[in-house]
């Protein structure tokens, strides 16, 4: 039988990567799925695929770091659907890069706004209608480096460490209301992003990892599919690492 078979899902940056492959596992798994991104020819391509596999899925457009873009997506799944039962707010992008007297200041402020505003919005949004739907849960994507720093990234570090903590507020307000409210901690995971580099950055990225390769999307999305689902239905406020034991050195 179908896990969320019933229940509809929004998943932002969708178009790509993690989110691709949640939204993917989301749709076989019998759920409606919204799918945004920045990008709309991506997110279209990924609710086409999935449509042709016999799955529900609408894309729209929007920015994260607009909060109405964010609400837009929100009332999309209701719109569409009727209501929302599962979020995961995972669009990011990487940072500047640099020690901190090096970054500039328009930078930080926007990485803040993808990778940490974004998860404030969404929550702010995604909480009363999921609260409407009879409850759910929300998965927001941190990093290992919500957990540990690096040197040259600072903003990056901060924004995924605010999403651990957002996460842990917002999970201790509505422990008891339905909704169950966790974080995703990836490891380096082979995106055609990281393929690109060259092939010693690559491979210095992979020695980071005792389990001797990088992750692939799948793998994350196991585990969000895992803390979506009434299988952690006693697990909230946690922060789940996917890192080929990265943090664990
Ligand atoms: P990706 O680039 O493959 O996919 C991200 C998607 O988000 C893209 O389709 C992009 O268009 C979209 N996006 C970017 N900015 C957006 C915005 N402002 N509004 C809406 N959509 C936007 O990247 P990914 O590797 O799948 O990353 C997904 C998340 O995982 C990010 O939060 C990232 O920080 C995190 N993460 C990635 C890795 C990794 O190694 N790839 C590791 C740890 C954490």
């Amino acid at each position: 039988t179908e896990k969320f078979a019933g229940k509809t899902a929004l998943v932002t940056g969708g178009g790509s990567g993690i989110g691709k492959a949640v939204a993917t596992a989301l749709a076989a798994e019998g759920a409606s799925v919204v799918i945004n991104d920045l990008k709309i020819e991506v997110a279209q391509s990924v609710a086409d695929e999935i449509t042709s596999a016999g799955g529900t899925a609408v894309a729209i457009a929007g920015d994260v770091s607009n909060p109405d873009d964010v609400q837009a997506a929100v009332q999309k799944a209701v719109d569409t659907y009727g209501g929302l039962h599962l979020a995961f707010n995972n669009a990011g992008i990487g940072g500047p890069q640099g020690p901190v007297a090096d970054i500039d200041i328009a930078g930080y402020r926007a990485l803040m706004g993808v990778n940490l505003d974004s998860v404030f919005y969404g929550l702010h949004f995604q909480v009363p209608a999921i609260l409407a739907a009879g409850g759910g849960a929300i998965v927001n994507t941190s990093s290992i480096l919500g957990v540990v720093g690096d040197a040259n990234a600072l903003p990056y570090v901060a924004a995924k460490h605010g999403v651990a903590g957002m996460t842990k507020a917002a999970a201790i307000s509505y422990a008891d209301k339905g909704i169950r409210i966790n974080s995703v901690h990836p490891g380096y995971i082979d995106t055609p992003l990281l393929q690109g580099l060259p092939e010693e950055a690559y491979n210095g990225l992979v020695a980071k990892h005792p389990i001797g390769r990088l992750g692939a999307s799948e793998e994350v999305a196991k585990v969000v599919l895992f803390l979506l689902s009434d299988d952690a239905s006693f697990v909230t406020g946690s922060q789940y690492l996917v890192d080929g034991g990265y943090t664990a050195q």
